[in-house]
């Protein structure tokens, strides 16, 4: 169910980078806060006038914790990158119609750089929900020191049979590296998910990434009513 937006405000417990200018912040926040995987809260510093938005990382069973995952771009994310453990900052929502309905049995999820971090919440809840809708995560970065919380990825598919995710990477071929290479278009999602018919795809990154991947599904005949995005550009 919806819940509605609310002013609260979050202080920041831990942090974890990941390549040059990404961090996972988690927050501690009242635990009474509830939201649908998929939505955004906006931030702003005290005495700031603008919030700005951010997707929802964390499990919806994460209660008292806000994970955000965040690359520092301008003046707001920076100043946020910098910020000592405890800082605070007002926080408004839920926010965001970006969800997955209940009746959804199949769903994939392409994310690009931090666009992940609304997948990150899907798949972190279905794994703590123990959802049985089957749910696939395709995440591109560009090296594999960029891939946030690539441990607990690599765990997820053995927590929860319904849950998988693939991992690309477009500028680097690690030795050893067993996930895909390059950018993900309809033939690599073709290869790992068989036909591509029935299932609905949920896109999340720069409007580059989100273009690219709808033209391609687009060619490989998936009605755009099977196509949900969410560019951030
Ligand atoms: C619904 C929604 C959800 C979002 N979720 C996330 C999230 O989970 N994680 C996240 O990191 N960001 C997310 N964003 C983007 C985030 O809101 C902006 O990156 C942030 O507000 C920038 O504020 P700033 O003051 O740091 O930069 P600004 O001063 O606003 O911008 C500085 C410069 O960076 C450029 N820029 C802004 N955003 C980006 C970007 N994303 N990539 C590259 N260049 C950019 C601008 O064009 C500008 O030139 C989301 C945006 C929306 C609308």
């Amino acid at each position: 169910m919806v819940s509605p937006p609310r002013q609260l405000t979050i202080a920041l417990q831990a942090a974890t980078q990941y390549g040059d200018d990404v961090k996972e912040y988690a927050f501690s926040i009242d635990p009474t806060f509830a939201f649908l995987p998929g939505q955004y809260v906006t931030l702003r510093f005290p005495g700031e006038k603008r919030y700005h938005a951010f997707s929802i990382a964390s499990s919806t069973n994460e209660r008292g914790t806000l994970r955000l995952l965040i690359k520092a771009v301008g003046e707001f994310t920076k100043r946020l990158f910098n910020a000592p453990l405890g800082s605070t900052l007002e926080l408004l929502g839920p926010l965001g119609t970006f969800t997955i309905p209940a009746d959804e049995n199949e769903v994939v999820m392409i994310g690009g750089g931090v666009g992940v971090a609304p997948f990150l919440g899907v798949v972190r809840t279905a794994c703590d929900a123990k959802l049985t809708r089957k749910c696939t995560l395709f995440y591109s970065c560009r090296q594999c020191v960029e891939i946030a919380c690539k441990d607990e990825l690599d765990e997820l598919p053995a927590k929860s049979a319904n849950v998988a995710v693939v991992v690309t990477l477009t500028r680097e071929t690690p030795q050893g590296w067993a996930g895909e290479l390059g950018r993900v278009d309809a033939s690599m999602l073709q290869r790992r998910l068989g036909s591509l018919d029935g299932k609905t795809f949920y896109l999340c990154g720069p409007e580059a990434m989100v273009a690219g991947v709808r033209e391609s599904l687009k060619g490989a005949g998936v009605p755009a009513a099977r196509v949900r995005f969410e560019a951030w550009g």
